[in-house]
Parts: C-alpha cells; structure tokens; sequence
C-alpha cells in the first residue's frame, strides 16, 4: 500500500510518504509527513479544539438524520 501525507494531498503537494505492507496492494491509505506532524503538533491546541467541534457537528447531524429518517418513515407509513 502507499502511504500518503493526507495533508499534502489536500495541499496539492508531492504526498508519498512510504510504501507499507502488502506491498503488491495499490490503494492508498493516509498518514502524516514530518513537516505537517510537527506543524499539527505546534497547534495541538487548536486541533483538539477543531476535533471537538467537529465531533459535536457530527452529533447535531447524526441526530438530524434520525429525526429526518422518523419523519420520512412516518410520512411512508402514512400513505400505506
Ligand atoms: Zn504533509
């Protein structure tokens, strides 16, 4: 497998970092290059921050979906 700096690649820069076993497999998996560990690390505080808004974004969605899904079903089974 190839490992990518996930990073890079949404930077659009040169992303390989290192081949991984099986090594016959060519998909793609992610990781993390030198230059972007150190400069995340740097801002451990603002990821940490960013994480947990994302993870309550996340939530707000997930529980979107389930009220939307109890709607539609409802509104499914109300035409039945
Ligand atoms: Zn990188």
């Amino acid at each position: 497998m190839k490992v990518l700096c996930a990073w890079c690649v949404r930077d659009g820069r040169p992303a390989f970092l290192r081949e991984k076993w099986p090594f016959e497999d060519p998909s793609e998996t992610h990781g993390l290059c030198a230059d972007h560990f150190t400069s995340l690390s740097a801002s451990v505080n603002q990821v940490v921050t960013s994480r947990v808004w994302f993870l309550s974004r996340v939530h707000d969605l997930s529980w979107g979906l389930t009220r939307w899904a109890q709607r539609m079903r409802g509104r499914f089974l109300s035409l039945c």
